[in-house]
């Protein structure tokens, strides 16, 4: 993070840009307030232009990374632990589907994710099950997936289920679910069970400070390029790629709308992050400290 820059020391490169200099200062001063308190960050609104950490230190920013991540739902069926890396995965990329790409497998949730993750799987698993809690996919999931689900022969959609429980040897082999109406049981052979119960973005202390989406993740460049024109014409840009809808202010990893949710590319989104932070320093850095 850079070292504290005095508002007045940005440039306004016309008298029309200060009001609205002024305000992005205001927003930003948002976000610089929030202080790291052991573990977390606790927003202190109100105050301006600076943090308090639990040490007590003021901290000042130009700009803000913000990677605090998203927290999964984890399902409870037993045996499941055992098997995390194993057959059991949070994410449905390339990498997992490698791994499992001509067997049958098995996706838990009834949401876009899960959705979409079982037509990614069914492009080379032969079947795949989608085992869904509720009575309906149209409660959660999207029409345009829906459809597509419905009319995937590789894809069967269980509704009603629940997982009870992951078996097999060294990896996963079988899935044990419940219908939630019966009680009956079955067991249904998978080589993987995909898990996509919701994720909770840890954004709860950017509310009202940065946009976010409908279930609280950042969205970033292109997505926020149309919020609060007003921020950006004094720029005389678009948002950079990792940027939120306040300008100065990024964000990487899971906690980003759209992210792809690895380890991999949350580092990479940070190490491009602090390029793309410098470049905005360059814009708010007075000439003389260049
Ligand atoms: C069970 C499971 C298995 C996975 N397996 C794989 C795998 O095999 N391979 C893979 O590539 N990915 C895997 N992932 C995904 C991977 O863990 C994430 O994509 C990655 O960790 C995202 O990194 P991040 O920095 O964005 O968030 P995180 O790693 O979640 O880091 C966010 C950090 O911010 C902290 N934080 C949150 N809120 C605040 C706050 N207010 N103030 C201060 N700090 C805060 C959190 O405590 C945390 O330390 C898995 C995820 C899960 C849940």
């Amino acid at each position: 993070m850079s070292q504290p820059q005095a508002p007045a020391r940005i440039p306004q490169k016309d008298v029309g840009a200060k009001a609205n200099v002024k305000r992005l200062l205001q927003r930003r001063s948002r976000i610089a307030a929030a202080g790291v308190t052991g573990g977390g960050i606790a927003e202190q609104a109100g105050v301006r232009g600076a943090a308090s950490p639990s040490c007590g230190l003021p901290v000042a920013a130009n700009t803000v990374v913000v990677a605090t991540g998203a927290r999964y739902r984890r399902l409870t069926a037993r045996g499941i632990e055992r098997f995390e890396g194993l057959g059991v995965h949070y994410a449905a990329t390339l990498w997992e589907a490698r791994t499992c790409r001509l067997d049958t497998v098995a996706v838990v949730g009834g949401g876009n994710s899960a959705g979409q993750a079982a037509l990614f799987l069914a492009r080379e698993s032969p079947a795949v099950h989608l085992l869904v809690r509720g009575e309906d996919l149209g409660h959660n999931m999207s029409r345009y997936l829906i459809d597509r689900i419905e009319q995937n022969p590789r894809i069967h959609v269980r509704l009603h289920t629940e997982v009870q429980e992951v078996t097999g040897e060294d990896r996963v082999e079988a899935v044990v679910v419940r219908d939630n109406r019966t009680r009956e049981q079955q067991v249904l052979e998978a080589r993987a069970l995909f898990v996509f119960i919701g994720a909770r973005p840890a954004t709860s202390w950017l509310v009202g400070a940065v946009t976010l989406d409908p279930r609280g993740f950042i969205p970033t460049g292109q997505d926020v390029a149309h919020v609060a024109a007003d921020l950006w014409n004094p720029l005389g840009r678009a948002p950079l790629a990792l940027e939120t809808g306040l300008p100065g202010v990024f964000a990487v990893g899971d906690v980003r709308s759209g992210s792809v949710k690895r380890v991999a590319s949350a580092v990479g989104e940070g190490a491009m992050a602090v390029r793309l932070a410098h470049e905005h320093l360059e814009e708010v850095r007075p000439p003389a400290t260049r």
